[in-house]
């Protein structure tokens, strides 16, 4: 029998005519007009994106722009800047970055992020996508609009995150299903193209409610591919993990350093911010854990052929307070620097796993209440806490441990450390 799940677990975020959208951003002429955004390489003529004002006239990513001109008389033609496109993509990125890991980017204007504990329940996961979107306009810039997805898997996310154009936000559960999606086309479907509906055509199958009710194995005999049935699956909200490793419960964050950030003794503050904020989230979603893995790869020129990475994992006893973590950091980043003396480093990633509900867990405390390490440690787990709280109150940083530079106030989002002093407002949030 078929365990079609009940909950939610995954946020899909989808930008809205992403590359028109940053052309209406960088130049206000641009904005509340048609715009279509073309090749800037080639002579080929046709859009490569549009702006819901052109969209409206019925212009389309791959219409020709003679065509277009011919539908939609006031259109703006931009040519693709595509650096400009990277740079949005990594400060939307990084604002998303600030409420949820990105498990997955799915291109530079997708991504996937995986919900945990309490982030599952639907009232905190609109809230959560709410402040995304929130932060994503108000940081990045107002044309910067995005559709939001939330579902049991990734694939039921995005297509949840499709339903509302633009700047939605829908909740797509699978036990809602075929119903929610019976007025949408299958060539709709993402992994769905015209030679796939083809076959199912052939196959007698038009709808997405017929699709629904095929048995799997007939799903895998029309793609001629397990694919098919994987696809089927994913359509009834089951995670389908053939590909990729099993998955283990983890908290983690990483991140791509700017260059000036990669001297190894300025990654380390990045790698400490990392810690700090996957240890604050744990705490937020209720875990303790009892390890601490730390993946680096260094900044080395491609001509050079050396070693370019390290990892490692640290066995602690199990802790929530964030100085655990950061005693555990501080081992693994010795050790790397004995291994292997990089100067400097690209790509930093923390992870904390053997993760266990606080509730779960709680009676052993007690019994350890007398000695002494784990009296410290409660002053420590109290103390990161506190932290958590004021940093949700005034804003990300407002309290760190250590200290940051002040190129590091961009890398952490857009306040500045230390110095912010919180809107009035925000003290009845
Ligand atoms: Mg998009």
């Amino acid at each position: 029998m078929l365990q079609i799940p009940k909950g939610l677990g995954w946020l899909y975020l989808d930008l809205n005519s992403y590359f028109a959208s940053v052309e209406q951003q960088l130049d206000v002429r641009l904005r509340g007009k048609p715009v279509a955004v073309i090749p800037s390489d080639t002579d080929a003529t046709c859009a490569i994106a549009a702006s819901y004002e052109a969209k409206a006239f019925g212009v389309k990513t791959g219409t020709m722009i003679y065509k277009a001109r011919e539908i939609c008389p006031g259109l703006i033609t931009v040519p693709a800047r595509h650096d400009k496109y990277v740079e949005y993509h990594h400060k939307v990125m990084e604002q998303i970055d600030q409420f949820l890991p990105l498990t997955k980017i799915c291109s530079v204007d997708e991504v996937a992020c995986r919900l945990m504990g309490s982030e599952c329940e639907e009232e905190n996961a609109v809230e959560i996508a709410r402040k995304i979107k929130k932060a994503i306009t108000d940081n990045v810039g107002v044309c910067m609009r995005s559709s939001v997805g939330i579902g049991p898997n990734r694939f039921l996310a995005k297509i949840a995150s499709n339903l509302q154009k633009p700047d939605g936000l829908t909740v797509l559960y699978a036990t809602e299903l075929p119903e929610r999606l019976a007025h949408i086309k299958l060539s709709d479907l993402p992994g769905i193209g015209r030679s796939m509906d083809k076959r199912l055509r052939q196959a007698g199958v038009t709808d997405i409610r017929t699709f629904w009710n095929l048995n799997p194995k007939h799903v895998r005999r029309i793609w001629h591919s397990v694919e098919g049935e994987r696809f089927w699956y994913a359509l009834h909200g089951i995670e389908t993990t053939t590909n990729e490793a099993p998955v283990r419960r983890t908290i983690g964050h990483s991140h791509v350093l700017a260059p000036s950030m990669r001297p190894r003794a300025k990654a380390r503050i990045v790698a400490r911010r990392l810690t700090l904020k996957a240890t604050s989230r744990m705490r937020r979603l209720g875990f303790f854990a009892n390890a601490f893995a730390l993946y680096v790869r260094y900044d080395i020129p491609k001509n050079i052929k050396t070693k370019n990475k390290w990892h490692m994992e640290a066995k602690i006893p199990l802790a929530e307070d964030s100085f655990s973590f950061l005693k555990a950091l501080n081992l693994l980043w010795k050790q790397m620097i004995t291994d292997d003396n990089p100067y400097a480093i690209k790509h930093i990633s923390v992870t904390l796993y053997g993760l266990e509900p606080a509730d779960k867990i709680m009676p052993d405390m007690f019994k350890e209440l007398e000695d002494p390490v784990t009296i410290i440690q409660k002053r420590h787990t109290r103390l990161s806490t506190a932290m958590d709280a004021i940093n949700a109150k005034y804003g990300l940083d407002s309290v760190v441990i250590g200290t940051l530079p002040e190129t590091m106030s961009r890398f952490s989002g857009t306040k500045i450390a230390f110095t912010r002093i919180p809107e009035k407002a925000e003290f009845h949030e």
